[in-house]
């Protein structure tokens, strides 16, 4: 590691204003529930621009994706964004889901085509009356409200593209639909990430285009989950992770030096804004944010668990 890289870990340099967004699922059981909202409670007073809340696969987390974004929206100052997919619903059914929202205060929503509902890699095919892709889903939304919608993006092309010329023409479709910013699936190389970001310019598409960064809590599982998802796991990264497997402390301390080292390289050439994965963990976010220079706002703090108004009268 040369000197100049090192000194970053030591004082790091911000030049520029650091936006961060964090990720989350919502919980199934109980213990889940705790856990997601011990990580929004630690996370909170880093101000995050904004928190979004997944849909699962074939909208089987309807209810638990509301919930949960109703909680925060009602318990903390945190603004929420909502993800939303066209699997196995017809238009109407997504436009009420929609419709709650609005009426509910969300004002963001991540649009999303969806994984088919035998999974990621089958054949997709749009619910019969359904939004057929996330572009037309985008145009649903924003005939419905005003929101900001934001949508995917592939540094690496989406598996069921022929092409990244068919990928990037996708996510202009997005954008011309409406959509403001795009987040990326998580990469590894950067290099991907700015050879991307070139094509996507030079096609005309100018809104952010977030890089998704995946802090790697568990490597086995991130390479089955990249596997799926068309992300590659380059074997510099299987090396750190070599011999790790009996070996959590070490393994986390790895997995926080090898997301430092990845969002700091974006931060020199030129990034400003990063969406975090967060597997509905603090620690490892925390860390990563610290080192870029985020800190806890007592307000924010105090507002993590929003007293209720009477109390507060
Ligand atoms: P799109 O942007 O609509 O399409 C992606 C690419 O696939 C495009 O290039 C398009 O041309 C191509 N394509 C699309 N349909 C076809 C087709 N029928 N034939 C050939 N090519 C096609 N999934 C969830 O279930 N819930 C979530 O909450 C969720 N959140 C996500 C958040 C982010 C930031 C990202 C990057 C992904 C997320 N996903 C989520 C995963 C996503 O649903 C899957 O990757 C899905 O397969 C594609 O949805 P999309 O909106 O990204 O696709």
């Amino acid at each position: 590691m040369s000197a100049a890289r090192n000194s970053r870990f030591v004082g790091p340099r911000m030049p520029r204003r650091i936006g961060v967004s964090f990720e989350f699922f919502p919980p199934k059981t109980e213990e889940m529930e705790t856990a997601l909202w011990e990580a929004i409670t630690r996370l909170a007073p880093l101000k995050p621009n904004f928190v979004s809340v997944t849909y699962g696969a074939g909208g089987s987390t309807r209810e638990r994706t509301h919930a949960t974004v109703k909680r925060i929206l009602t318990e903390t100052m945190l603004t929420p964004a909502a993800h939303l997919t066209c699997v196995g619903a017809t238009c109407a059914d997504v436009d009420a889901v929609i419709s709650a929202y609005a009426e509910a205060g969300v004002r963001h929503i991540v649009a999303l085509r969806g994984d088919p509902p035998a999974g990621a890699g089958a054949q997709y095919a749009p619910h019969p009356g359904g939004y057929c892709n996330a572009a037309d889903l985008v145009a649903g939304i924003k005939r419905i409200t005003d929101m900001e919608v934001s949508v995917s993006a592939y540094p690496e092309k989406h598996p069921d593209s022929p092409s990244v010329t068919a990928d990037i023409d996708m996510l202009k479709a997005k954008v011309d639909a409406g959509a403001s910013r795009a987040i990326t699936q998580f990469f590894f190389e950067n290099s991907l990430y700015f050879r991307y970001l070139d094509r996507v310019r030079a096609a005309g598409i100018d809104i952010p285009v977030v890089p998704g960064i995946l802090p790697v809590q568990n490597f086995k599982t991130t390479r089955a989950f990249a596997a799926r998802c068309g992300a590659s796991v380059p074997d510099w990264l299987a090396d750190r992770f070599d011999g790790l497997d009996d070996d959590p402390a070490t393994r986390k301390l790895i997995a926080a030096a090898v997301a430092a080292e990845q969002v700091f390289d974006l931060l020199d050439r030129g990034v400003t804004d990063f969406h975090f994965y967060t597997m509905n963990r603090a620690d490892l976010v925390y860390a990563i944010c610290h080192l870029l220079g985020l800190r806890p706002e007592r307000r924010a703090h105090q507002d993590a668990h929003r007293q209720p108004e009477k109390e507060r009268a």
